[in-house]
């Protein structure tokens, strides 16, 4: 038998979630106009759970976002025909015969990738988002270089390499606090006043906790609420938000002890027993992708029971309390995140991080399959 670790992922609690995203734009599309347009951002493999699986539940995007050129892809043999957004455009001229193959969207943050454009050969046009630096100071023109790029913009235009849809896209450093969404959008207003072309804002926090910023806007860009985790590390929660999520991580006991107090327990015997505890041994550590950052008390679920992790995660195993487990035996389920009401979130948080963290770290040995509905 395989070893007994497996995700399972669920296209139907993406779906879930997509509609989810469009109830919270629907109040205000009356007051905002026209419906806000969604790129599901499916980066890093679908945020871990797999660009083939996710797919189905992605049905009614508009369209899908990435950066990764092999993923668009795999979108387009997956089968995808909608509006592909290249997030981060080229990283070099050669991509632009490819780009122009699948018919993909670029965003253009840099000088060099307008050269890049200006200096191609021809062939079929390519819509573009051109992207203002509007704070976070990764990707993007300056504020006091945006018209001059997008002047250049307009001239490729015209000459044919950029289509009919020419842009403009920002991305917000801090989605999850209004105040600064306002001020970034402030500066993106002023940046693009007058310009001609849709608007593309708003990841996930900034989609979910500005709504009608979000539906006043052409396209919005979540990510991580599509697979059910929050994007407001100290905000509500997946469940508060109506998000289902979209991958569980499963494995089962696969041995028990019982240490008396003063007992250690797993490598370096940073968790000393205080009473006799029953331990259960898990199939899953730090080379599946378990954050090896996780402290004694991570909640973890056993046979439908919430209990916690105990001492240090180890590579293939970890180690949990079966105090409030009585009936533990070999054999029995164990939830490590997403299902029995146990959100990846909570054990990002335990581990000083965030859910996204986990999700994209799911290593390649852990089985993956499609759950059935
Ligand atoms: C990742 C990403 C998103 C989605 O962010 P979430 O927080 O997962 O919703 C949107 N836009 C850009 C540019 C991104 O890189």
């Amino acid at each position: 038998m395989p070893r007994p670790l497996h995700a399972l992922v669920s296209p139907a609690a993406i779906a879930h979630n997509l509609a989810q995203v469009r109830a919270r734009l629907a109040p205000h599309q009356a007051q905002a106009g026209p419906s806000a347009r969604v790129w599901a951002v499916i980066k890093a493999n679908a945020y871990g759970h797999g660009i083939e699986r996710v797919l189905p539940g992605l049905a009614t995007a508009d369209g899908l976002a990435m950066l990764d050129l092999d993923e668009a892809v795999r979108c387009r043999e997956a089968g995808w025909g909608g509006p592909i957004l290249l997030l981060e455009g080229i990283f070099e001229p050669d991509d632009i015969a490819l780009c122009r193959a699948l018919d993909l969207t670029l965003v253009l943050h840099c000088a060099e990738q307008l050269r890049m454009l200006e200096t191609a050969p021809q062939g079929r046009a390519l819509d573009a988002y051109l992207k203002l630096n509007s704070g976070m100071n990764r990707l993007g023109f300056a504020d006091g270089a945006y018209r001059a790029a997008f002047e250049r913009a307009l001239g490729l235009q015209r000459a044919g390499v950029i289509g009919t849809t020419l842009g403009h896209i920002a991305h917000f450093a801090k989605g999850e606090i209004e105040g600064h969404v306002q001020e970034a959008v402030a500066r993106f207003r002023a940046a693009t006043q007058g310009l001609p072309g849709p608007v593309s804002l708003c990841n996930s926090a900034a989609t979910l906790g500005c709504s009608l910023l979000a539906a006043q806007t052409d396209w919005v860009r979540p990510g991580i609420c599509l697979y059910g985790a929050t994007p407001f590390e100290h905000g509500p929660s997946a469940a508060a938000l109506g998000l289902l999520p979209a991958m569980a991580l499963r494995s089962t006991l696969i041995g028990l002890q019982e240490v008396t107090s003063g007992e250690a327990v797993g490598y370096g015997g940073i968790f000393v027993a205080e009473d006799t505890t029953r331990v259960g041994i898990v199939a899953c550590g730090y080379a599946d992708g378990y954050p090896r950052h996780a402290l004694t008390g991570t909640p973890i679920v056993v046979d439908g029971v919430r209990t916690r992790l105990l001492g240090r995660v180890s590579m293939d195993m970890l180690a949990v309390d079966l105090g409030p487990v009585p009936q533990a035996r070999v054999g029995l389920p164990v939830t490590l995140w997403g299902a029995d009401g146990l959100s990846v979130d909570e054990v990002a948080t335990a581990a000083g991080t965030i859910g996204y963290e986990l999700l994209t770290a799911v290593t390649a040995r852990v089985k993956t399959r499609v759950a059935e509905e």
